[in-house]
């Protein structure tokens, strides 16, 4: 039987950039992959479909880290209000009708502390920052 000293189990952006970075430490590394779920479609490139309507979640069912389930039929939107200089909201709905029996709104404020720095978040939308994001070429 093969030893390895690491078993890294997904090949996205997370599992793949913890691959790259572990592997000139010289351990014996294996990812496992279950292959492709998300569909190639146009609106994979639309910021709308992917961020706002939440299109495409895997129908893989798991629980949130209060237990909270989640079915293949799970649809969420998102919807960002900035209510002044300091308070941001972010109103989720959900809709999972194999999992609760009416939609509803989870609703999460953010507020920035006086004298906080706002850190900056880097999406890479069109893999523009990717170079810059991944060691290496
Ligand atoms: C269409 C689309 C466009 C996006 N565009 C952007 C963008 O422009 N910019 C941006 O910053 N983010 C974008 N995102 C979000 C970004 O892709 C995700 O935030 C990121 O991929 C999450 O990384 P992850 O490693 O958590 O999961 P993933 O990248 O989804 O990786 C999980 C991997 O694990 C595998 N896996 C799952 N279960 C198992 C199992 N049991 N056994 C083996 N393998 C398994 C899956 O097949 C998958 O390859 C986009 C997402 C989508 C769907």
């Amino acid at each position: 039987m093969t030893h390895y000293d690491v078993v890294i189990i997904g090949s996205g952006a997370g599992g793949g950039t913890l691959a790259r970075h572990l592997a000139p430490s010289g351990k014996k590394i294996l990812i496992l992959e279950r292959g492709d779920w998300l569909p190639r479609e146009q609106p994979n490139w639309s910021a709308h479909d992917v961020f706002v309507d939440n299109r495409y979640v895997s129908a893989d069912t798991w629980y949130d880290g209060r237990g909270t389930p989640h079915t293949e039929q799970l649809h969420t939107i998102e919807r960002w209000t900035r209510l002044d200089l300091g308070r941001m909201e972010n109103k989720v709905t959900i809709d999972d009708p194999g999992a609760y029996s009416k939609p509803f709104v989870v609703t999460i404020n953010a507020t920035q502390t006086p004298g906080d720095e706002v850190m900056e978040y880097i999406c890479a939308a069109g893999n523009y920052y990717g170079q810059g994001t991944l060691p290496g070429k």
